[in-house]
């Protein structure tokens, strides 16, 4: 049989207590639940990638926290992951800065981890205690060098934009803490309010309209200074250090999904488990989800990224809807005049200004 390299996401529903604003499918839980979602984590991949032939090029953990797992069951996910993956393969996983998180990331290190990803959000200690973090701005500075100190040469670093009571000079003093480290990636994500949640039942105050696009826009202008680029509308890089495993996700390639709540799109199918760690323990069937890839699809998930769709999917998508090309020409010319969109080598990329309106230009342009 011949082997098919893929994406592999292994999400870990552990967490040690949940923020005010979090929607993951995680939770606190004793350390024989997380062995047997372990054992189950690693039964499933090499059952799947055996059957299916598969090997992974790109891999992330995260969740939920994985970290929380401890040395010995990350030590066991990471050898069965590592049974699959390419030498040259990109292997993130996430952590909860701490201070105390040193030997746990030469773990990840030693076990092929490569990118660290580090959930900072805000570098204001009450904004922090706000979202119901249980880190500080002190523990981020020391997560970061513990990870440089053990060799990772590749941190990610997130963001969160909108946060109730950020002001602008807030936002400043966060973005020149997290670029005074000098990660080689930011996630800059805008507070979304989940019903579920803390935040749902009792719902802070938001930015308004005028207040969101300021800060967005304000956002992308800061990371270009330091040298991150923009390449997708909440994401931002050094050159060459643009997560591999989330582009497969906005380019519609194959990536397998293991753990509850993990998604997966696997030969033009798209399946996803349960939120529901008892039903995955007990070896359910994932639930199915449709084709995917469609022309339509792929256009929307592609003018996510600044490299933007090329014009002949948008096209061929749009025709799909019946909207001639006539049309889409035209609304290219005036997204091109409104400054929302560009048009260069036979590809339409939207523009940050593009970004804050994506939902309706791309509307816009697949259905006229
Ligand atoms: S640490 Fe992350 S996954 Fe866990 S509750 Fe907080 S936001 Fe959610």
């Amino acid at each position: 049989m011949s082997v098919r390299s893929v994406g592999l996401y292994v999400h870990i529903p552990f967490c040690n207590s949940k923020c005010n604003y979090c929607d993951f499918y995680s939770f606190a839980a004793s350390d024989e639940l997380k062995t047997a979602c372990v054992d189950r984590e690693c039964a499933e991949i090499i059952q799947t990638a055996e059957s299916g032939g598969l090997c992974f090029d790109t891999v992330y953990i995260g969740g939920g926290t994985p970290t929380v797992l401890g040395a010995g069951e990350l030590e066991r996910l990471l050898h069965t992951v590592g049974r699959f993956t390419l030498p040259d393969a990109e292997v993130t996983c996430e952590a909860n800065p701490s201070s105390a998180i040193e030997d746990t990331l030469r773990i990840l290190r030693q076990g092929g981890v490569n990118r660290i990803s580090f959930g900072l959000q805000s570098a204001s200690d009450a904004e922090l205690k706000m979202l119901g973090r249980r880190h500080s701005r002190d523990d981020f500075e020391q997560a970061v060098s513990a990870a440089r100190r053990v060799g990772f040469d590749n941190i990610s670093a997130d963001v969160m934009l909108g946060i109730p009571g950020q002001t602008l000079s807030s936002l400043a003093d966060t973005l020149d803490f997290v670029t005074s480290v000098q990660p080689e990636h930011i996630s800059a994500y805008m507070l979304k309010i989940e019903k579920d949640t803390p935040f749902g039942k009792n719902p802070p105050q938001l930015p308004d309209e005028d207040e969101t696009s300021e800060i967005y826009l304000y956002t992308c202008e800061r990371l270009a200074q330091a040298g991150l680029l923009q390449y997708e509308i909440s994401n931002f890089a050094r050159h060459g250090y643009e997560s591999r495993h989330n582009l497969r996700y906005w380019r519609c390639e194959e990536y397998l999904g293991v753990g509850p709540a993990a998604h997966s799109f696997l030969g033009g199918k798209r399946f996803y488990r349960e939120r529901d760690l008892g039903g995955y323990l007990s070896g359910g069937p994932a639930v199915e989800d449709g084709e995917g890839g469609s022309l339509q699809e792929r256009a929307m998930l592609l003018l996510r990224l600044t490299e933007g769709a090329p014009l002949e999917l948008i096209l061929a998508a749009a025709g799909e809807n019946g909207v001639g090309e006539d049309a889409v020409i035209k609304t290219v010319r005036l997204l091109n005049r409104q400054g929302l969109a560009t048009d260069e080598g036979g590809r339409v990329s939207l523009t940050p200004q593009g970004f804050l309106v994506s939902n309706a230009v791309t509307a816009r342009l697949l259905f006229g």
